[in-house]
């Protein structure tokens, strides 16, 4: 497949808009310009209607535009005119009436400012328009996803076949992120968390200069962006020395329910009832209150992006789809464990996209001399 169909794209998000009595939405969030349009860079604005696809921009960007999006209608302004002059101009010119704008990606300073300038228009608030068609991965996309998960796992091998006691956990970030890079990514997907013992249950820590060597577990959760922003979420904990019974035990109820969840993703099924799956396993082991993040969440262009696998969510889970499942059990001051993997919603189930082995055998990492 050659590439993203955005004129597709934002034919179906224009279908969204007449359930909501809308001639035209000002997109300000910048996965979702990209994901609409293809344009890379930021302190841009789209506005699209049924009749105008508008990218308000300005002139450091023409020549990037004119690469990116050819055939894209562009505004392009001086240095004299804002943002919010330029999109009231736009929109304006469109003749629309209702004008949705994405609340979570307007500040209530440029919301203001709009309301002022925009006279011909109603401003309607809307959420999540773009990113519910983010959702569900087109083909380009899913093989994106897969480049990702393959530039992160051959990654986390350099680390692992590397690994040193006296290595800290800053080092080891390094190591992973250079590895990437050397496998083709354009960068991490996110800051790669790389937590040593007590640093492991803190479940967004930052890599710090813990040693391997003080403490048996070492907890990573990584992953790689590739050159068209797609990315890949991963977490492993690795068992570097002595184990205790409780760690084992630990490990064995985090990676039992997330096995059990995963067996469960399959068209139709309600992200809260996966969610509950994991969280019925390590209530019954007696974690409960030890795990309280929700069991994951959809990515692709960002890290985090709807759907969330979570005890609020409604929704269902549809083919196309692509979430992560991570339970993770977090003992303040001594560990944590948790086990993410990325999973594709298929026609009639799932497929797991990671392959790194997570049984706790496999775990248990051997320094070489
Ligand atoms: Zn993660
Ligand atoms: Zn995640």
């Amino acid at each position: 497949m050659s590439g993203p169909n955005y004129t597709q794209r934002r034919s179906r998000l224009i279908r969204a808009f007449k359930a909501l009595e809308l001639d035209g939405l000002l997109v300000t969030g910048e996965s979702n310009i990209r994901y609409l349009t293809g344009f890379t860079g930021d302190s841009s604005w789209l506005f699209i209607s049924s009749g105008a696809t508008v990218l308000i921009s300005d002139s450091r960007y023409t020549t990037q535009i004119a690469n990116e999006c050819s055939g894209l209608d562009v505004d392009i302004r001086d240095a004299r005119k804002l943002i919010d002059d330029a999109a009231a101009d736009v929109i304006r010119k469109a003749k629309t009436k209702h004008v949705g704008f994405e609340a979570s990606h307007l500040s209530v300073a440029q919301h203001a400012a709009l309301v002022t300038k925009v006279k011909t228009a109603d401003l309607v608030a809307t959420g999540g328009l773009t990113e519910r068609l983010r959702e569900v991965k087109d083909k380009w996309e899913l093989e994106q996803i897969r480049a990702a998960v393959y530039m992160a796992e051959r990654g986390i091998g350099v680390v692992r076949s590397s690994l040193q006691p006296d290595q800290t956990e800053r080092e080891i970030r390094y190591i992973l992120e250079a590895a990437m890079r050397s496998f083709g990514a354009a960068g991490t997907g996110f800051e790669p968390i790389v937590g040593v013992g007590p640093t492991a249950a803190l479940p967004h820590a930052h890599a710090g200069d813990r040693r391997v060597s003080e403490s048996s577990i070492l907890l990573v959760d990584w992953g790689a962006a590739t050159s068209s922003g797609y990315r890949s979420d991963i977490t492993r904990t690795f068992i570097t020395g002595k184990f205790t019974k409780q760690m084992r035990t630990v490990y064995e109820t985090v990676l039992k329910a997330q096995q059990k969840a995963i067996a469960a993703i399959k068209p139709g099924a309600k992200c809260k009832a996966v969610d509950a799956i994991a969280r019925k396993i390590i209530a019954n082991a007696g974690f409960e209150k030890y795990f309280g993040h929700g069991l994951g969440h959809g990515f692709g262009l960002q890290i985090h992006e709807s759907v969330r696998m979570s005890p609020l969510s409604e929704q269902e889970l549809e083919p196309g789809m692509v979430v992560t499942v991570e339970p993770g059990i977090y003992l303040p001051g001594k560990f944590g464990v948790r086990i993410e993997d990325d999973i594709l919603v298929t026609n009639d189930g799932h497929e797991v996209l990671t392959s790194v082995p997570r049984e706790f055998d496999d775990a248990i990492v051997e320094f070489l001399a």
